[in-house]
């Protein structure tokens, strides 16, 4: 069996979605000493997401970043129609927000994810370990002290001063925390799906309302 591999560092993230990631890259920017511990070997997950809108893209002028997000692909949406009963309206216009960007950004969220590691690395204190997958907390002296993960090259474990689940919506750091989730359910379920889109097909976001349905058609180039 390998040898667990044993790390010390002041801020351990279990997660590298946009919370971990985001976290990981503010506090590698203040100094602090991070490592974020993500599952997966890429950021790559289909239908996460498209969308950066104007409140996140402030954010990310605030921070400095702007300029080097958009700098990578992504679509515009200004503004959003809506079709009702076969009517036509123009409801949404984001130009007028009094922010940076007047739009939303359309941007895959790995792409997002890529950025914000990126990002991090430019920091020396910033660390990110994919492919490790946290099992369990390390609890000590009746505190939480660390992450146990699994990775390709054996058993880590990670103590930290701090120790952060941002592992998403099925969180083992919450699970092992024994935090009791409390439940608000949905008020509607959404099914995504990509349809290839042909040159002369209309280029605005449009809502299609009819009793007890929704259709939005987001245009994303080819689909
Ligand atoms: C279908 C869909 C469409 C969406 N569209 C948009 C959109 O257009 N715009 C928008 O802003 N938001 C959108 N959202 C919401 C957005 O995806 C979430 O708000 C956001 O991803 C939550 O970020 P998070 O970091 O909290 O969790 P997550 O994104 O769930 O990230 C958790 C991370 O932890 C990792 N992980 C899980 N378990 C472990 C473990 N044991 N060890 C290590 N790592 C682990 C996961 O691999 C993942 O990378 C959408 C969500 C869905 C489901």
């Amino acid at each position: 069996m390998a040898e667990t591999l044993e790390i010390r560092t002041t801020c351990a993230i279990a997660g590298g979605g946009p919370a971990g990631m985001m976290l990981g890259f503010l506090l590698a920017r203040a100094g602090v000493e991070v490592t974020v511990l993500e599952k997966h070997g890429d950021f790559l997950r289909d239908f996460r997401g498209d969308t950066i809108h104007p409140s996140t893209l402030e954010v990310m002028h605030e921070l400095g970043l702007l300029e080097a997000l958009l700098s990578r692909p992504h679509q515009k949406m200004q503004g959003a129609g809506i079709e009702i009963g076969g009517r036509f309206l123009n409801v949404v216009d984001f130009s007028h927000l009094p922010v940076q960007c007047g739009f939303i950004a359309f941007m895959p969220q790995w792409h997002f994810l890529d950025f914000l590691a990126e990002a991090g690395h430019s920091y020396p204190g910033f660390r990110i370990c994919m492919n490790a997958e946290v099992t369990d907390l390390i609890k000590e002296g009746g505190r939480v002290a660390g992450l146990r993960a699994k990775t390709a090259d054996g058993p880590m474990d990670i103590r930290a001063d701090l120790v952060v689940g941002a592992d998403g919506r099925g969180s083992t750091a919450r699970d092992r925390a024994g935090f009791v989730v409390r439940e608000y359910g949905a008020p509607m379920d959404v099914l995504w799906m990509r349809l290839s889109r042909r040159p002369d097909d209309p280029s605005d976001t449009l809502f299609r309302v009819a009793p007890g349905h929704l259709v939005i058609t987001i245009d994303r180039g080819d689909y």
